[in-house]
């Protein structure tokens, strides 16, 4: 199992250039200054903040990500951003599948599924979100949900590519509620997902695969939720929004 945990942080639609760009130079003084290097840090600020942002932490460990990109490389896609329009941008991840995405804008596993081969085509690693509804969670189909998201998104991925991809779980009940799943319900499902990743590929990739959880992460939370060790990392939504509340969620992971 990787052992490396990776926290991203997930700004949504918030933070205009000025305010992404001090952000980014706090976050650059503190790794630098505390030389973090047992934990991978990835900023996903709004399309309109890329650039500023990666001139910010060019040259250092700080990974760059985007909240959502198009499958088609070019085209009239009025509003919609390629891979290689971030890549150009100084990208290296981007989030794909979010529950927001997924709910709000209507996206399906299928068209998912084209984001995550493009984004791989491309030399892009999706952060793959799945989880499962409030509903779903009552009903204790958690699994069967979670099933039948990685099957469809991960469509013709093949057992090589999967190492290049992140797995956010993210329970929908949990996203910007502050009512995080605790690390034992975490921990059951980043299990379960290893299983499924293993029986696809035939191969022990899924105890390799990096499993990040999301939701309602906060500095309160974050040490409970690390203390198990099938918790690679986090995707922090509200919590990321504050550099010290950020900066705190990161010193649990270390
Ligand atoms: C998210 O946006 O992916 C998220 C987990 O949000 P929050 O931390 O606010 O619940």
């Amino acid at each position: 199992m990787t052992s490396k945990r990776l926290i991203a942080a997930n700004w949504k639609m918030n933070k205009g250039v000025a305010e992404s760009q001090k952000f980014a130079e706090e976050i650059k003084a503190y790794t630098e200054q505390n030389n973090i290097i047992s934990c991978d840090i990835v900023i996903c600020p709004p399309f309109t903040s890329l650039d500023a942002v990666h001139k910010k932490i060019d040259g250092t460990k700080i990974k760059l990500g985007a909240q959502n990109v198009h499958f088609e490389s070019c085209g009239a896609y009025t509003g919609e951003v390629s891979c290689s329009m971030l890549k150009s941008c100084g990208c290296d991840y981007v989030i794909i599948g979010h529950s927001e995405r997924r709910q709000l804008f209507h996206e399906t596993n299928e068209l998912i599924n084209k984001k995550v081969l493009k984004s791989l085509d491309e030399g892009l690693i999706p952060i793959l979100c799945v989880g499962e509804t409030l509903e779903e969670h009552q009903d204790h189909i958690t699994e069967a949900v979670i099933d039948e998201q990685l099957k469809s998104c991960l469509k013709h991925v093949s057992a090589e590519q999967i190492e290049h991809i992140v797995i956010a779980y993210e329970p929908v009940w949990a996203i910007g509620t502050g009512k995080n799943a605790t690390s034992h319900q975490a921990e059951s499902v980043h299990n379960f997902i290893r299983k499924k990743i293993n029986k696809f590929t035939n191969e022990e990739k899924g105890d390799r695969l990096r499993i990040i959880y999301g939701g309602s992460v906060k500095p309160s939370n974050a040490k409970e939720l690390f203390s198990s060790q099938s918790i690679n990392g986090a995707l922090v939504g509200g919590a990321s929004l504050d550099e010290k509340s950020f900066i705190e969620i990161i010193n649990s992971a270390l």
